[in-house]
């Protein structure tokens, strides 16, 4: 089994990945909220997290991969104030919540498969849990760490934080953050600033509540994970990801609910990808960058040049290291196609090079330390990037043996043909659309040449051969062998 490096964001350092219960990896993701279509902002992570699952596998693990659908309870402004994004939708447009949930859910797989992103082991969705939701804050309210207010239920982040440390994924303290705070008055229910909801007492309007022994309400964003995650990986799980705007205050809520109910903390490995800027500056509505991935996919967004593939957004977002910031331009795009196409190009190639007796010293040597040097770069962190550029001086060295400039032997043509197909391919999880394109302009041929064919055998048995004829000799013109057997007519293209 390879050795496997990652940065654990909880000790701020790299470690060697130990599972708990090896061959077998539990690993759990925070998905989308499923109220917008689908961005640049959600590629990032289920790329990120998408080459981690396909490396455990490769490597040996059986991983169990969550990645949850948030349908309920995560807010606008934080997790204590305003409106549930989807019920405000709903809302405006008349429709059922559970409408809006399943169409931008469907967009969304959508926009998954269109990235090669592979579907998780498990995708439970917050509203089907929200029984083991109401199960976790009656466990932290037993323990004493959450109090009643008015129907809703607060998580007591200053006696957690006596008992424990409130702040150790994020590095923030609890004073600080009391401090810091900007609103000096106005806790409302709550009894500090800090504190966060479990649980909230659905006000009259609002259309999505669930009974519960305190109230008709909502449980609090940050309880589905706690909740899911435990119910599907146990109580302590190996791998909790996510984009780094999750770390405060989602994910450092979700150690402090696991450690205030269960006793500990479940998860041993907490990673993080970084975030994308467009023109270096952040994503968002008001400054006119939000774009989505079906207007990059089509090139339809006023800032986009020119539409990008779903593998050229992949291969970008694969090109910087996941825990380095990604900056989306035009110029940075029309360069990760380049890169694409060379890299796809290349492996064409492959199938035109002449193999002789022996590799040259210098094909001989690169050839041989191929693997090890892509398998080094993936051991480190998952270093992408790396992976990439040892790709490229494959693709370099391709070329070389195109142009008859160095000399490869079978052996040595079929390693480096596996390796790097197998890194290209199965672990960076590439695919040629242009083959994919391909074989869509074929069957549109074989659509035509079935077509033709059909009036062909019209014109014959009215008996009009010069028209039967006519068809075959311009079929036959344009590459395409028609046969007449017993049973029909066959055609084949002619390349
Ligand atoms: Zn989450």
């Amino acid at each position: 089994m390879q050795n496997l490096v990652i940065y654990n964001t909880l000790h701020r350092q790299k470690e060697r990945f130990q599972p708990i219960a090896p061959p077998h990896v539990g690993m759990y993701v925070c998905g989308p909220t499923v109220y917008g279509d689908p961005h640049l902002g959600h590629a990032r992570p289920s790329i990120t997290f998408d080459i981690l699952f396909r490396y455990l596998q490769h490597i040996g693990y059986k991983v169990r991969y969550v990645r949850n659908i948030t349908d309920v309870g995560h807010l606008e402004h934080d997790a204590d104030e305003g409106d549930d994004k989807i019920e405000k939708k709903a809302r405006l447009e008349q429709l059922e919540p559970m409408e809006i949930a399943q169409f931008y859910t469907n967009r969304y797989h959508d926009a998954m498969r269109a990235l090669n992103v592979l579907p998780p082991s498990i995708e439970p969705h917050a509203t089907g849990h929200i029984i083991e939701q109401e199960e976790l804050v009656k466990e932290i309210m037993a323990n004493g760490y959450a109090y009643e207010s008015n129907g809703s239920i607060y998580f007591d982040v200053t006696k957690y934080d006596k008992d424990h440390r409130y702040g150790v994924l994020s590095g923030r303290n609890l004073t600080d953050m009391i401090n810091n705070s900007r609103e000096l008055s106005g806790v409302g229910e709550k009894r500090n600033q800090t504190d966060f909801a479990l649980w909230k007492r659905a006000m009259p309007e609002h259309i999505m509540r669930w009974p519960s022994p305190w109230s008709d309400g909502f449980p609090g964003w940050h309880c589905e994970c706690t909740a899911m995650g435990r119910k599907y990986l146990g109580k302590h799980f190996d791998i909790h990801g996510g984009g780094m705007d999750l770390i405060f205050p989602h994910h450092e809520c979700e150690i402090a609910q696991a450690v205030a109910s269960q006793g500990d903390e479940m998860v041993k490995y907490w990673m993080h990808n970084n975030m994308i800027t467009i023109n270096g500056q952040k994503m968002g509505k008001s400054l006119n960058n939000f774009i989505t991935l079906e207007q990059f996919f089509t090139g339809s967004h006023e800032t986009l040049q020119q539409a990008y593939s779903p593998m050229t957004i992949r291969f970008f977002i694969l090109s910087a290291h996941y825990r380095g910031t990604v900056d989306f331009s035009n110029e940075a795009l029309q360069a990760a196609q380049k890169g694409y196409e060379r890299l796809m190009n290349a492996i064409e190639d492959l199938k035109r090079i002449q193999t002789a007796k022996a590799s040259d010293e210098s094909t001989k040597k690169f050839v041989a330390a191929l693997r090890r040097k892509c398998y080094d770069a993936m051991n480190d962190d998952l270093t992408t990037p790396a992976v990439i550029s040892n790709l490229f001086e494959a693709c370099h060295i391709v070329n070389l043996l195109i142009d008859h400039k160095a000399q490869i032997s079978e052996e040595d043509l079929k390693k480096l043909g596996e390796t790097m197909h197998l890194f290209a391919f199965d672990i960076l999880g590439l695919v040629d659309e242009r083959s994919a394109n391909n074989d869509a302009r074929e069957a549109a041929y074989g659509k035509v040449v079935d077509m033709v064919l059909d009036l062909r055998a019209k014109a014959k048995a009215n008996k009009d051969w010069a028209v039967s004829d006519q068809i075959r000799d311009a079929l036959a013109e344009a590459g395409f062998q028609v046969k007449d057997t017993k049973d029909g007519v066959t055609w084949k293209l002619d390349k």
